[in-house]
């Protein structure tokens, strides 16, 4: 994988932690408009401050956190996730052109993600339809 901006399980633990609905406290508002979030820690021990630029965990270091993608990107994790799953080529196409405006405001480090994670789930279908005609490679 040439992706370095993320780990994929990134993704998979931002939706759990949409999903559990308890673990984002608290939101607050700067007067320019941005948004912060306190996202619980995994052992529940202590709050990261998150926002779209960054968050106080030690894996933000290394790209966009799980708890960056729960919060300021969560629309874009939950197309993500959803878009592993596409079972087809159409409903793959239908995701990207029902949700890409919902990603517009986002920093360009989530969009990025977003495209390649959208660009090897295509590649992943067209293959497979490939493959289930009896082509050759
Ligand atoms: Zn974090």
């Amino acid at each position: 994988m040439s992706n370095t901006t993320t780990k994929p399980d990134r993704i998979d633990r931002a939706v759990e932690i949409i999903r559990a609905g308890n673990k984002i406290l608290k939101v607050d508002y700067y007067s320019n408009g941005g948004q912060v979030w306190f996202v619980e820690s995994s052992d529940a021990k202590k709050n990261y401050r998150v926002t779209e630029q960054g968050c106080t965990c030690p894996d933000a270091r290394n790209g966009i956190c799980k708890h960056q993608w729960a919060t300021a990107g969560a629309n874009a994790a939950m197309l993500i996730f959803k878009m592993r799953q596409a079972g087809g080529l159409l409903a793959l196409f239908e995701m990207a052109e029902l949700h890409a405006a919902a990603l517009a405001g986002l920093p360009v480090g989530f969009l990025r993600v977003a495209r390649d994670e959208y660009r090897q789930a295509k590649t992943r279908l067209i293959e497979r339809i490939t493959f289930d005609k009896g082509v050759a490679a």
